[in-house]
């Protein structure tokens, strides 16, 4: 019998926003029978945000478990109950499929064809696309929770997130861990003093037994990280506004300021450079030399290149710049074909129709929820009329049963807040699909590093920074074999019917995002 493991995830704390775990485990576990699975384990993390794959013990012990007991498949409501992020939706994924273990997304039925599987990599980057529009909505109620001191967070090595409250009323707090927290006090004293660097801090924080929040030692980075991070002092940051918090601070704002002034003397150069990414890194390499080419910042020059591995001869700095622009309009080369958009279109309505259904009937739960309440209030109300109860009785019982309502309809509000799939996402990925070009370039850094990596295991460069040649990933390999994907070639001047060369221009594309927009919706028909 064929073997899964079932991971849910309660995707904001304190709200329930979406379906409860124990609802998202028994619709796996219906599944799984349906299909001949047995299920060997169940994995939950409860509210945590998916934005961040650290610290979620939940998803790392099945896929721990999965390795180690080649389970066939994990099963997941959706991919978002996985990663919001497309970098981790893949590392994740990777993980499993060492294992030999699937990942399947019961409620996205995404099979093994390679519309399928295209679709998929699209939409893992279109899950980080509704992270960040959530996190828009969602910032507002953080906002007001920053502003009563509380940070709406997990606290940073040195204290603990602690409910003072009870289960079904929390009351969440940040309190200073009692074995740590004084050692990181001592931390930020020993570096005031200007005797240690950060690395010494390193070793020395092991030794007094400072770990990080899953027991590891403290990196350089965190390290740096910390005596950076003005939480120490009793505030904290939110979005670029500075808060006063409740929690208590482990170091003084005169000791806080001293490891400001020294880090900076120390690190001029270093905060510069820090402020680039480099998009090609692990993907960039030089034709001529084979060498694997790195981004690095020149402080000499004050620029940002690309160079090879001297070693192996290749001496060249490329020009930040003008490789990535270069690397823009070699993607002008790929075309989907029509079936391919067509095929990937029809799938993703699917998706958003199921999307659709499935949050009415969450909502419709709740709704159902409210209205039992609503009995219950007026019954007590009968109650008090009767005079079965007393009055005290009555206003702490009414009061009881108001928050209960409240809370529904806040959850209702969130869900109805939640991107889910819809039509955006249709109408993003027709756009992708129609210039793939355009919509790389309006992307974030970690989108286009997701589209890169769904096309290319590597991009080779001449010496003037041209992309000349590229290894396809895979899955890409597999779509322009099956005519999915056509490569042009675009150096070469297009010929029109009298053999004058015609502009580069690609009349279906439209620049107006307005009228593609509301072209692409027509033709959809949604
Ligand atoms: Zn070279």
């Amino acid at each position: 019998m064929k073997t899964a493991t079932i991971y849910s995830r309660v995707s904001d704390p304190g709200q329930m926003g979406g379906l409860s775990p124990e609802l998202q485990k028994e619709l796996c576990q219906k599944w799984a029978k349906e299909k001949g699975y047995q299920v060997v384990g169940v994995y939950q993390d409860g509210g945590r945000s998916g934005t961040k794959t650290v610290g979620r013990d939940g998803l790392e012990d099945m896929i721990i478990q999965c390795q180690k007991e080649k389970v066939n498949a994990a099963l997941v409501i959706d991919t978002d109950r996985i990663a919001r992020n497309e970098v981790d939706h893949f590392s994740i994924k990777n993980e499993l499929r060492k294992g030999g273990t699937q990942l399947i997304a019961i409620n996205q039925p995404l099979n093994d064809t390679p519309e399928g599987q295209f679709l998929e990599t699209i939409l893992a980057g279109a899950n980080a696309f509704y992270s960040r529009l959530l996190g828009r909505k969602v910032r507002k109620s953080l906002e007001k929770k920053c502003q009563m001191g509380d940070w709406p967070g997990w606290g940073p090595v040195g204290y603990t997130n602690v409910n003072r409250g009870t289960i079904e009323k929390p009351n969440n707090v940040i309190e200073v861990d009692p074995e740590f927290g004084s050692k990181v006090t001592e931390i930020f004293k020993l570096y005031s003093t200007n005797r240690y660097s950060v690395d010494n801090l390193v070793e020395i924080s092991y030794s007094i037994g400072l770990r990080s929040k899953n027991g590891k030692k403290l990196c350089r980075n965190v390290l740096y990280a910390m005596l950076k991070n003005v939480f120490y002092t009793g505030y904290f940051k939110f979005k670029g506004e500075l808060y006063k918090g409740n929690h208590e601070p482990l170091t003084t704002p005169e000791i806080f300021e001293a490891c400001q002034r020294i880090m900076d003397i120390h690190n001029r150069h270093v905060c510069r450079r820090r402020k680039y990414k480099w998009l090609l890194n692990g993907l960039a390499f030089c034709q001529i030399h084979d060498s694997r080419l790195c981004g690095d910042w020149v402080s000499r020059k004050g620029r940002a290149y690309y160079h090879g591995n001297a070693n192996k001869g290749c001496r060249r700095y490329l020009s930040l710049d003008t490789v990535e622009k270069n690397v823009a309009k070699y993607l002008q080369k790929i075309q989907f074909s029509d079936k391919l958009t067509n095929q990937v279109i029809e799938k993703a309505k699917e998706l958003v129709k199921q999307s659709r259904e499935i949050k009415q009937q969450e909502i419709e739960n709740i709704r159902n929820a409210i209205k039992q309440l609503e009995v219950k209030r007026n019954a007590l109300e009968d109650n008090l009329l009767d005079g079965t109860i007393d009055k005290e009785a009555f206003k702490r019982k009414h009061g009881e049963l108001d928050i209960q309502i409240q809370n529904c309809d806040n959850e209702i509000a969130t869900l109805e807040n939640q991107g889910g799939l819809n039509i955006d996402v249709v109408v993003e990925i027709v756009s992708l699909m129609k210039n793939i070009r355009q919509e790389y370039e309006k992307a974030s850094f970690e989108a286009k590093r997701h589209y890169l990596s769904m096309f290319f295991e590597k991009l080779w460069f001449d010496e003037a920074g041209n992309v000349v040649k590229s290894d396809y990933t895979p899955l890409f390999q597999h779509l322009v074999d099956n005519q999915f994907i056509r490569i042009r070639a675009i150096w070469l001047p297009r010929l029109d019917s009298n053999q004058q060369p015609s502009s580069y221009k690609n009349p279906s594309v439209t620049k107006r995002l307005g009228l593609s927009h509301h072209r692409a919706i027509r033709e959809l028909g949604i």
